[in-house]
């Protein structure tokens, strides 16, 4: 959910709340998400990242979009883990 009611551009109160966020191809559909908190290299064991679903909320004056994700703490406690990472090449 989002927490202001009016557009941070028109000031509008014309918004669409949590929209999905989706990648459209040939092979179908799939939601855009955040990856954080990649391991370190290093490590014997390799852990995967930290993903999060992408969630949008849209002004239906001005068409501004805004993207947030719903847990953002489990994503900031990954990234504090593994401050120093970047994502594979
Ligand atoms: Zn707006």
């Amino acid at each position: 959910m989002a927490d202001n009611d009016t557009c941070p551009r028109c000031n509008s109160d014309r918004l669409i709340h949590d929209a999905k966020v989706e990648d459209r191809s040939k092979n179908g559909r799939h939601k855009l998400e955040v990856l954080v908190g990649f391991n370190d290299p290093d490590a014997l064991l390799f852990t995967d990242p930290i993903r999060a679903e992408l969630r949008a909320t849209i002004c239906g004056s001005c068409g501004w979009v805004g993207l947030f994700v719903r847990e953002p703490g489990i994503l900031w406690d990954a990234f504090t883990k593994a401050p120093d990472q970047g994502p594979p090449e």
